[in-house]
C-alpha cells in the first residue's frame, strides 16, 4: 500500500513539473510588441527578458537614450545635462549637421558618448530612392564622421525608422557593408511635443516595456525643446534604478519588423 502511494505522489510530481515547463512566460513580449515575434531579435529580446525577470528588484537596469538629427545648437546643452547625471548617450548624426559644427561632434565624442549615422538629406524620396542611394549617405556620413573625429562608426539609424522603406533587399546591402541598423521603443515624440509634454509620453512607455523586462531604446531629437527637460527624465531614470548605456558597435541590434508593412518608395501612390 505504501509503495503504491508513493508511485501516485511521484507520478503527480513528474505531471506537475512536464506541466511547469510548457509555459512561456515570454510570450507576454511577443504579444505586447509584436515587433519582437519571429524576428532574428526575438531570441535575444526574449533571454534578456528572462534575465530581466532573474534580477533582484534593486538591480540596475539598462535605458538607452538616443538622440537624432544633430548636431545643433542644442547639443551642447544636452552634453551639459548628460555630464551632470553622468549618463551616456548615441547620437546619430546627419552629415550637413556634422559639416556645419564639427566642435560640437568632437565634443560628443570627447565626453564618451557613442555616434552613429543618419545620412545626408533627410529627405524620404532621396534616402530611399533606392538601395545604393541609401548606402551612399549612409557612407558619405561615415566617411564625414570620421574626417572629424577619427571615429569610423557602422551604427545607423534611417531616417524616420526602418519601417516601412526598407525592404529585405535595402537591409541586404546595408548589412554586407558591416552597418548595423538602430531602431528603438520607446518614442518621446518630442518633435511633435511641446514644453515637457514628451515627458510623461516617455515615461509611461518605459513603465509599460519595464513590465515586460524590456530594456527601452528612446527615440529624442537633438532640439532645445528636449535639452531643456532632459533633467527631469534623468532625474525620474536615477530615482528607478536605470542605468544609461551607450550603443556600442557589438550591441546586439534592435529592428522593426516589416511584417507586411514594407515597401519600395517608387511603389508609393
Ligand atoms: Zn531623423
Amino acid at each position: 500500500m505504501k509503495k503504491l502511494i508513493l508511485f501516485i505522489f511521484l507520478g503527480c510530481l513528474v505531471i506537475f513539473y512536464g506541466c511547469s515547463t510548457d509555459l512561456e512566460p515570454n510570450n507576454k513580449t511577443a504579444e505586447l510588441y509584436p515587433e519582437y515575434k519571429d524576428s532574428p531579435d526575438s531570441r535575444k529580446t526574449q533571454s534578456d527578458k528572462s534575465q530581466a525577470n532573474n534580477d533582484s528588484p534593486n538591480a540596475e537596469k539598462t535605458v538607452y537614450l538616443t538622440f537624432d538629427d544633430g548636431p545643433t545648437s542644442a547639443t551642447t546643452d544636452i552634453l551639459d545635462t548628460l555630464h551632470q547625471f553622468n549618463a551616456k548617450a548615441t547620437f546619430f548624426m546627419l552629415e550637413p549637421s556634422m559639416r556645419e559644427l564639427p566642435e560640437v561632434v568632437d565634443k560628443i565624442v570627447e565626453q564618451g558618448h557613442s555616434v552613429g549615422l543618419h545620412g545626408v538629406t533627410h529627405d524620404i524620396n532621396h534616402f530611399y530612392k533606392s538601395e545604393q542611394s541609401a548606402l551612399k549617405e549612409i557612407t558619405a556620413a561615415q566617411e564625414t564622421l570620421q574626417k572629424i573625429t577619427g571615429v569610423r562608426s557602422n551604427l545607423i539609424r534611417t531616417p524616420y525608422g526602418s519601417v516601412p522603406y526598407l525592404t529585405k533587399s535595402y537591409r541586404e546591402v546595408l548589412d554586407s557593408n558591416s552597418f548595423k541598423l538602430w531602431d528603438w521603443n520607446v518614442d518621446s515624440r518630442d518633435w511633435s511635443l511641446s514644453s515637457d509634454q514628451y515627458l510623461d509620453t516617455v515615461i509611461g512607455q518605459i513603465e509599460e516595456l519595464g513590465n515586460a523586462g524590456v530594456k527601452p531604446i528612446i527615440l529624442m531629437h537633438d532640439k532645445q525643446n528636449t535639452a531643456n527637460h532632459l533633467s527631469i527624465l534623468l532625474t525620474y531614470l536615477s530615482e528607478h534604478g536605470f542605468q544609461t548605456k551607450k550603443i556600442e558597435e557589438n550591441t546586439q541590434p534592435y529592428n522593426f519588423n516589416c511584417y507586411q508593412r514594407c515597401h519600395r518608395i517608387s511603389t508609393q501612390e
